[in-house]
């Protein structure tokens, strides 16, 4: 939030200096109008891209020359268990933000999860197509009751990731009530839209580099049937993954 309040009094001031040094001019209200323009682009981008950390401070890149991975928008019953087979046999850890909504259908998947020695964190309950539009109240209840079915499977997790990465000074306010621990990312797979996982192999071959956090969604099949190519060929050209020590660290820096 600091860099929002640095930039709203900054804006004000602004307001206040251009009308005085142009109270006479005919064209202040355009002056005016840019300098509304130039605070709601910063504002926007601060909304839109979590790595910008305007609302919410977030960790989005890890220590080099590691390269973690994180799984969004599980667990699914038909790829989740191929994601874990293929982390198991890579011996790679990751981080799964799981939707609250599925998870609760699927015990047996979250225990695995955990039981296989990766991390869990919270996406939302229903991972609501307009999260970042919610009311305070609304925010807070997708948030707790998805914290609420990890106390029930004996979970105990602070990590949270916000939808889409969209932050704003209301989800900013219910993080820090919460004491939640924001993981962001630096490298966007875009497995949502390469749905051939050759190419999907190929982008993340080329997006796994020392300090990178990868997003990725094990609720996608195209996910599932790169990763293994992907996760052989970059521990070939050296790249080492993430274990559950330096995530460890890295969670509680
Ligand atoms: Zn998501």
């Amino acid at each position: 939030m600091i860099k929002h309040k640095i930039n709203s009094s900054l804006f004000v001031l602004n307001i206040v200096l251009l009308s005085l040094m142009y109270w006479d001019n005919s064209n202040l209200p355009w002056i005016l109008l840019a300098a509304f323009m130039f605070f709601f682009l910063i504002l926007s981008y601060g909304v839109l891209f979590m790595t910008f950390n305007y609302f919410i401070q977030s960790k989005n890149a890890f220590p080099k020359p590691h390269v973690l991975l994180t799984f969004d928008d599980g667990p699914n019953p038909h790829t989740t268990p191929i994601v874990l087979d293929i982390l198991k046999e890579s011996k790679v850890t990751a981080i799964f933000f799981v939707i609250g909504s599925k998870a609760k259908f699927e015990n047996e998947l979250i225990k695995r999860i955990i039981d296989e020695g990766h991390f869990i964190g919270n996406h939302t309950f229903s991972h609501h197509p307009i999260f970042a539009l919610l009311n305070r109240t609304k925010v807070e209840k997708e948030i707790v009751e998805l914290n609420h079915l990890f106390i029930n499977q004996g979970i105990q997790t602070n990590l949270f990731r916000p939808p889409i990465g969209y932050t704003n000074p209301i989800i900013a306010r219910v993080v820090k009530k919460l004491s939640l621990n924001i993981i962001g990312w630096n490298k966007r797979s875009f497995d949502t839209v390469i749905r051939n996982p050759k190419k999907l192999t190929k982008r993340l071959l080329f997006l796994a580099k020392p300090g990178s956090i990868i997003l990725l969604h094990d609720n996608l099949k195209q996910t599932s049937e790169a990763l293994s190519l992907f996760l052989k060929e970059s521990q070939e050209k050296g790249i080492i993954f993430a274990n559950k020590n330096q995530i460890n660290s890295f969670l509680n820096d």
